[in-house]
């Protein structure tokens, strides 16, 4: 591994048949569902990373059923053809990007919700968006937490296929931690019921959570029965800027000492311009970062715990703060934080990071993402979910510029190294995928790969599962 490292999309790695017979896959299917049109395919040819060459699939299937994920699986298996799993094509790490004559599964018809109010359960197929299980769930006084800041347009099954987190997750879990049961299809079409609707289950290992995380790499996730929760009361939320960054840093540490909030989202200057760009809502594009956190404890215990976070962040150096128990305007600064990456896109080409550290360590890695960004002369924004130490640097750069993009990579590997070096990962929450392939093995090491190998080979032995994936 090396800082020069770069991804590849991993065709080459896995089988491949020049001419598969897709007459036989279509008769296999449900009406519709195999797609060839080349105008169509080109729309699941990407996701949302960038940085990753997608190939060309042989065709996509639209699947309707577990039965058509079976039968797809199946022929792919016969005929020893790379099958990539896709949700929405939201990832951010080029998990769903397609593959050269690979056939690309999309899950976005199986996308049925049912919520038991009683045993608070939701059962979703797998592409069913976590905003609209949310809402339905929400619609009967209950909550799914994980909540990345793509919910209103990615897909469950792609959320526990990356084992998804979010911004509320530093106090209530992530995307693990609600996942009761899947059904999960194998590389050679037997279909695996994991878990189910009870709290607790402990018959077995536990494979739910193998699948959990494994990037479409193990298996392809049909069904999914998700842990609800009473809804938490409307949220507090506090704002504070700060002239230098890694102040702002050291403000995430004191406050999660002290207080266990909601939400604890960090925004450097580069990113609040590119926000306020877009919203106009006056977010003081001058300061070096702003702190956005939240309690969501309710009444007079919710006000005390936001004054908390408050005084960290002025104990800390901050030049303004300011609470508000109003849920609206706390919303409102909410979603400025979640249009960040795309308010950021609009600057030119972007590596998008995903970096964690230990929480003691945060106001290190801000510094050191500062030196990445000097050191390679490149634009860094900085988001995270700065109380889960979870950070998303984001490398600006002219893309059309060649020297300007080799510098972008070189900053974009040093931030990786960066947090490795301070007891991190290279990946908190979007997975590996291509992007962060060329540092897994700095992260895992040599007997975790070989262990992860053992697995892969145990559950798809022809290799036919999204291979050059993950790791
Ligand atoms: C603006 C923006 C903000 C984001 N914010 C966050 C955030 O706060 N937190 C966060 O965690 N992520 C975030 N993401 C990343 C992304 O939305 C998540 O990784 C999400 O979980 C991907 O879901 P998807 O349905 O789009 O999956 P896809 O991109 O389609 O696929 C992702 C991976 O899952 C696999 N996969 C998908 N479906 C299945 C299945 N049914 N069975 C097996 N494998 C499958 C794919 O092969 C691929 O490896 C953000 C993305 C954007 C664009």
């Amino acid at each position: 591994m090396t800082t020069e490292g770069r991804a590849t999309t991993g065709s080459r790695d896995g089988p491949g048949s020049p001419e598969p017979p897709l007459g036989e896959l279509r008769d296999a299917l449900s009406a519709d569902a195999l797609v060839t049109d080349p105008g169509i395919v080109d729309g699941y040819r990407f996701d949302r990373s960038q940085g990753a060459e997608p190939g060309w699939p042989c065709a996509v299937v639209r699947v309707a059923s577990t039965g058509d994920v079976q039968a797809a699986l199946r022929w792919a298996g016969r005929h020893r053809v790379s099958v990539v799993p896709r949700g929405a094509g939201t990832g951010l790490s080029g998990g769903s990007v397609a593959l050269d004559g690979a056939l690309t599964l999309s899950t976005e018809r199986m996308a049925g919700i049912e919520i038991d109010v009683a045993a608070q359960v939701a059962v979703a197929g797998p592409g069913a968006l976590n905003g609209d299980i949310k809402r339905a769930a929400a619609a009967v006084g209950l909550w799914y937490p994980p909540d990345p800041s793509s919910f209103e347009i990615c897909s469950i099954g792609g959320n526990v296929a990356t084992n998804a987190g979010g911004l509320c997750c530093l106090k209530y879990g992530v995307t693990t931690d609600y996942v009761l049961g899947l059904e999960v299809v194998l590389a050679d079409g037997r279909a695996l019921r994991l878990g189910g609707r009870t709290v607790k289950d402990v018959a077995g290992y536990d494979l739910k959570r193998l699948f959990t995380g494994s990037e479409g790499t193990l298996g392809v996730i049909t069904e999914v029965t998700l842990r609800l929760t009473p809804l938490p009361p409307p949220q507090c939320t506090t704002v504070a800027t700060f002239a230098d960054p890694v102040a702002a840093g050291r403000a995430v540490t004191a406050i999660r000492t002290r207080t266990r909030p909601a939400v604890l989202e960090f925004m450097d200057g580069t990113a609040l311009a590119a926000v306020d760009r877009h919203t106009h809502m006056g977010l003081d594009p001058g300061c070096g970062a702003l702190l956005l956190a939240a309690s969501d404890i309710g009444g007079s215990g919710g006000a005390a715990e936001v004054e908390a976070m408050a005084d960290a962040c002025r104990d800390q150096g901050a030049d303004y703060v300011a609470s508000t128990d109003d849920p609206e305007e706390g919303a409102q600064l909410m979603a400025a934080r979640r249009i960040a990456i795309p308010a950021v896109e609009h600057l030119g080409s972007v590596l998008i990071e995903d970096v964690g550290v230990p929480l003691d360590k945060v106001a290190d890695l801000v510094a050191a993402i500062g030196d990445a960004a000097q050191r390679h002369d490149t634009t860094i924004a900085v988001i995270g979910h700065a109380g889960d130490g979870n950070f998303h640097p984001l490398v600006v750069f002219d893309g059309a510029d060649e020297a300007a993009t080799a510098r972008a990579w070189l900053a974009f590997g040093q931030v990786m190294e960066a947090g490795l070096a301070l007891g991190g990962t290279i990946t908190g929450e979007h997975g590996i995928g291509t992007l962060k392939r060329p540092w897994a093995r700095a992260q895992l090491g040599d007997d975790v790969l070989e262990v992860m190998g053992s697995v892969k080979q145990a559950l798809d032995p022809l290799g036919i599962l999204n291979p050059g994936k993950a790791w």
